[in-house]
C-alpha cells in the first residue's frame, strides 16, 4: 500500500453508525434506501445460484402451453386460479436481470399468447362470461396479469403490453364500478373479498406509476369497496383463514400495497398495519425460526412447525414487506430478518436442484413438493426474481450493502460518478467479506455495511488494511464515508460462532442450532436413523458441536456439523451413543430443527424477536 493511500485511510476516514438516519438525497418520496436496478447487478454465491436454478431448472422447464396458456385459451371454468400473471411478472424480471435471449423469448411468447386471448371488452382470464369479475380468483388472476404486463412496459418499454394492461384494468374498474355495492368472492362478504382481489391494489398502483393516469390511483384510494388507505384490521388467529384479518399472505399483500402508496403519497397511517404485523412477528411469537410465518396460510403464534406451516406466498410477501420496511426506515433490523428468511425458509421452499417448489415448508416433519401452477410456485418465482434488487440499495449519494453474497454492482451515483462494487465472499459459509470499491474517479461518498444482529463477537472492519472503528452496534448499518478511489478494498470479518437458540411456545425446552444466518436441521435419512425413532426425544450435547465440515448436498460449499447425542430414554449420565450430522435447513430430508439439550445453559435467546432481548 502506498503512503498516500495510507494517509487517506487514516485522515479521510469518517465512520458513522446509524440506525435509521441514512438520509437519501434523491430517493423517492418516503424512502431512505432505494433499490438498485435489476440490470445493475450480477449475483453469484448461493443467492445467485438460487436465481439461476429458478430460471434454468424451473422456469425454462415448465410446460407453459398446457399448464399456463391453454386455460386462458379455453376460458371454460366457473372458478379457479392458474397464476399466469405472476409467472409473467417473474419472467419479465428474470429477463431484465439476465438479458438472456431464451428468457426474453419466453417472456415475449407468454405475453403475446396472453394478449391473443384478450376479449374485445379487455378480459384476460380463465372463466366463462357469467363468472367473470365476481367468480373466485378472477380479479386475483387479472390483477397479476395487469402487473406483469405493466412491468413489461416498465422494464422493456413494450407499448403493446401496457395497452393490454390498461384494457384489462379498465375492464375490472368498469365492471365493478357499474355494480359498486357488489362484493366479489364466494359469499359476497367483505371479509372474503380481499382473498379474491389480492394484488389488485399493487397492480393498479404500478399502472398509475407508469401512466400517471389518476383513475388507477383513485380506484385504490376512493372506490367504496377498496379505500386502501383506510384498510385497518387487527390480526386474528382463529376462525376462517381466508379473510384479511387472519390470512397472512392477504394481510401482508395489503401492507405492501399500503407501503407502495406511501411511496406515492407519504402518510404515517399507511404504515400502521405493517407495524402491527411486525409487532406480531417480533413481539408476539409470530416469527418462526426459519424467518417465515403462518400455519394453514393463517397467522399463528404457537410456534408449531409441522404440517401446513410457512406458506410460500407468506414467505414471499414477508420478504417483500421487509424490503419495503428497510427502504422506508433504513433500519438494519429488517435486513437481518431478510437474510434469515431468504437463506432458510425461502431456499428450503425449493429443491436443491431448483426444479421443484413447495406450497408449505414445515420445520418439523416431512416436507412435500407442489406442482407448477397456482399461488405459491409463482409467488416463489416472483420473489426470487426480486432478490437481485435486495442486495444493494442507494443511500443518499452512496450505496448500502444489505445482503452478503458474491456479486458485482455497477451503478451510477450523482454527478455522473460510476461505481463498481464487487463482493468476494464465501457467505453464508464464511463471515469474511472483501468488497472491492472501484469508482470512476476519486470521490467522497458513503458506503453502508449491515452489521447483523447475530454477530455476538466484535466485527472487524478494515479499509485498505486499516482498521475501522470497532464500536459499531450490531443490528445497524456501519457507514464509511471517505474519499474512495479505484482499487480500494473493504474487509469485513464477522466471526460465526454456533448459537443454540431457545425455543418459544410449543418449542419451549427445545433448542435450534444456528451459525450466522443459517439454521441447521436433522435428517433421519442422512443419519440412517430408524423410522420409529422419535427425533423429539433425542438429547444433544451442545458442547460437542465443533468446526463445520463441507457438505454439498444442499449447495456447493455448503456446511454440516457433527454433534454427539443420546438416544431417546438413555440417561445423559451415560456416554452418548449417537453421532449425528446436522445439515443446512434447506436439506429436503430434514425433519427436525429443535432438539433437547443436555445442558440448556449453553443456549441464548433468538436475536430477532426484539421483546426478548
Ligand atoms: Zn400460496
Amino acid at each position: 500500500m502506498s503512503n498516500s493511500r495510507k494517509r487517506i485511510g487514516i485522515v479521510g476516514l469518517v465512520v458513522v453508525a446509524v440506525q435509521s438516519a441514512m438520509a437519501a438525497a434523491k430517493a423517492p418520496a418516503g424512502e431512505t434506501l432505494t433499490p438498485i436496478g435489476l440490470r445493475e447487478i450480477k449475483l453469484a454465491g448461493e443467492i445467485g445460484r438460487r436465481v439461476d436454478i429458478t430460471i434454468y431448472q424451473n422456469l425454462l422447464a415448465l410446460n407453459t402451453e398446457k399448464d399456463f396458456l391453454d386455460p386462458f385459451r379455453q376460458r371454460n371454468k366457473v372458478a379457479g386460479y392458474i397464476g399466469l400473471g405472476k409467472l409473467i411478472d417473474a419472467t419479465v424480471r428474470f429477463a431484465a436481470y439476465t438479458n438472456d435471449e431464451q428468457v426474453r423469448a419466453l417472456k415475449n411468447h407468454l405475453i403475446a399468447e396472453a394478449i391473443k386471448t384478450q376479449e374485445p371488452d379487455g378480459y384476460i382470464g380463465i372463466l366463462v362470461p357469467a363468472s367473470r369479475v365476481w367468480g373466485v380468483y378472477d380479479i386475483h388472476e387479472m390483477s397479476y396479469l395487469v402487473l406483469g404486463l405493466t412491468n413489461d412496459y416498465k422494464f422493456f418499454g413494450e407499448k403493446a403490453s401496457l395497452e393490454a394492461a390498461r384494457k384489462l384494468a379498465d375492464f375490472i374498474i368498469t365492471r365493478w364500478s357499474a355494480e359498486p355495492s357488489r362484493i366479489p368472492g364466494p359469499d359476497g362478504k367483505r371479509g372474503s373479498m380481499y382473498g379474491v382481489t389480492t394484488g389488485l391494489d399493487g397492480a393498479l398502483l404500478t399502472l398509475y406509476e407508469q401512466t400517471s393516469d389518476h383513475r388507477y390511483l383513485d380506484f385504490c384510494t376512493n372506490f367504496a369497496q377498496y379505500q386502501l388507505p383506510q384498510w385497518n384490521v387487527a390480526i386474528k388467529l382463529d376462525g376462517p383463514r381466508m379473510d384479511d384479518e387472519r390470512h397472512s399472505y392477504i394481510y401482508m399483500a395489503l401492507c405492501v400495497a399500503q407501503m407502495q402508496l406511501h411511496g406515492l403519497q407519504p402518510d404515517p397511517r399507511l404504515l400502521k398495519q405493517t407495524q402491527q404485523a411486525v409487532d406480531f412477528l417480533t413481539r408476539q411469537d409470530g416469527l418462526l425460526i426459519t424467518g417465515s410465518c403462518s400455519m394453514s396460510e393463517g397467522w399463528h403464534s404457537n410456534q408449531t412447525g409441522s404440517g401446513p406451516a410457512s406458506e410460500s406466498c407468506a414467505t414471499a410477501y414477508l420478504t417483500r414487506m421487509l424490503d419495503r420496511l428497510l427502504r422506508i426506515s433504513g433500519d438494519a433490523k429488517y435486513g437481518d430478518m431478510m437474510e434469515r428468511i431468504v437463506f432458510n425458509a425461502l431456499f428450503a421452499a425449493q429443491s436443491p436442484d431448483g426444479r421443484r417448489i413447495r406450497y408449505f415448508c414445515p420445520f418439523e416433519g416431512q416436507r412435500a413438493y407442489f406442482g407448477d401452477t397456482y399461488c405459491c410456485p409463482n409467488n416463489f418465482r416472483r420473489i426470487i426474481a426480486e432478490l437481485p434488487a435486495m442486495v444493494y440499495y442507494r443511500s443518499g449519494d452512496g450505496l448500502a450493502v444489505n445482503l452478503y453474497t458474491e456479486s458485482t454492482a455497477n451503478v451510477e451515483l450523482p454527478d455522473a460518478l460510476r461505481l463498481t462494487l464487487r463482493q468476494e465472499t464465501g457467505y453464508p459459509s464464511s463471515g469474511t467479506v472483501r468488497i472491492h470499491v472501484d469508482p470512476s474517479r476519486t470521490a467522497e461518498f458513503p458506503l453502508g455495511l449491515r452489521i447483523p444482529r447475530w454477530c455476538t463477537e466484535p466485527v472487524k472492519v478494515a479499509v485498505n488494511g486499516q482498521a475501522v472503528a470497532s464500536a459499531t452496534p450490531r443490528g445497524s448499518f456501519l457507514t464509511i464515508k471517505r474519499p474512495w478511489q479505484a482499487g480500494d478494498r473493504i474487509e469485513l470479518e464477522m466471526s460465526m460462532p454456533w448459537r443454540w437458540i431457545k425455543g418459544r411456545q410449543a418449542q419451549v425446552g427445545r433448542f435450534a442450532l444456528m451459525r450466522g444466518p443459517l439454521l441447521f436441521c436433522l435428517s433421519p435419512e442422512v443419519n440412517r436413523l430408524p423410522k420409529e425413532l422419535d427425533l423429539r426425544k433425542i438429547v444433544i450435547d451442545p458442547s460437542s458441536v465443533c468446526a463445520p465440515s463441507e457438505d454439498a448436498r444442499v449447495r456447493p460449499g455448503g456446511l454440516a456439523c457433527k454433534v454427539r447425542a443420546w438416544s431417546p430414554g438413555r440417561a445423559t449420565t451415560q456416554p452418548s451413543d449417537l453421532e449425528l450430522l446436522l445439515t443446512e435447513f434447506p436439506d429436503p430430508s430434514g425433519t427436525a430443527a429443535y432438539y433437547l439439550l443436555s445442558d440448556p445453559s449453553m443456549s441464548q435467546d433468538d436475536e430477532l424477536p426484539v421483546a426478548r432481548q
